[in-house]
């Protein structure tokens, strides 16, 4: 009896192994891709499959915390205790992630999300926020980044928000489509380069009022509701995916394409269903 339970534990950990190794290959080939669009090189090849997450926190404690929880989920983690380690390691190791403490002893979190994105960083930037800095969040999505978790957060809803992120972001990158654009008056919208151009010069555009513009080109006379506007940029509800949100991020994109904001031309709002893309 024994001898046929250590047998079978065998054969179930052979199917186990093999089916690993399967997975593993699999993820491998996606995460090449992923690289190759970012123009990455693979230096790591131990830790291939796992997704690089950069944690810029000073405060030693909480840093650990979360490479430890990060760890526990098999991402691959490595940690900035200054903003300007946080700039010289997001350039050189090109993290997937990065998660971003906004109070650090030199330069802000801020200005390394403005330093990225002015770099052409597009990898999804997730900052940390404290209870009393809820002014920031705004700002810090103004400033580029993807979404906030205030602290101190919860460890598997901080997880469930960087594998949306990650999904989000790797997702759009694979489905980018090669000299794809859409014009529109004297815009383009650059599908390629995950662009807004105005006679063929890039706009400033954060990552979230690009895939706002994306989502909305993409229905064009169709009204479409808010909470299919947060289902579509963000994938989950939440304070950051708020009616008040949709709106702010709505003007900011109205102020950067409309040519007269308070009369929009292309971005219309359809009183009591939403907003609407009038080519
Ligand atoms: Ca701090």
């Amino acid at each position: 009896m024994q001898l046929v339970c250590l047998l079978l534990a065998i054969i179930i950990l052979q199917l186990k192994w093999h089916k690993t190794i399967e997975i593993s290959t699999h993820e491998k080939d996606s995460d090449s891709r992923i690289d190759q669009l970012l123009g990455r090189e693979r230096s790591t090849p131990k830790k291939m499959s796992a997704e690089r997450i950069l944690i810029v926190e000073d405060e030693r404690a909480v840093a650990r915390g979360l490479e430890y929880g990060l760890d526990k989920e098999g991402f691959s983690v490595s940690i900035a205790d200054t903003g300007q380690k946080a700039l010289e390691m997001a350039r050189t190791q090109k993290p997937h992630l990065i998660l971003l403490d906004i109070r650090l002893p030199d330069i802000s979190g801020f200005d390394v999300c403005r330093k990225l994105r002015g770099e052409g960083m597009r990898q999804p930037i997730l900052m940390l926020t404290a209870r009393d800095e809820s002014i920031d969040k705004v700002l810090g999505l103004e400033l580029g980044a993807d979404d906030y978790v205030v602290k101190p957060y919860d460890m598997r809803e901080l997880i469930s928000r960087i594998r949306a992120l990650l999904r989000r972001a790797y997702g759009e990158l694979a489905e980018a489509r090669q000299g794809e654009r859409i014009p529109f008056g004297d815009l383009e919208l650059d599908l390629d380069q995950l662009q807004v151009l105005r006679s063929g010069k890039p706009l400033p555009m954060t990552p979230i009022e690009f895939r706002l513009l994306r989502y909305l080109v993409s229905q064009p006379n169709r009204p479409v509701s808010r909470e299919a506007i947060i289902d579509a940029i963000w994938g989950y509800p939440g304070d950051i995916g708020s009616d008040r949100t949709v709106d702010v991020h709505i003007r900011h994109l109205r102020e950067k394409i409309e040519p007269d904001p308070t009369n929009p031309r292309w971005i219309v709002t359809v009183r009591g269903a939403g907003y609407k893309f009038q080519p």
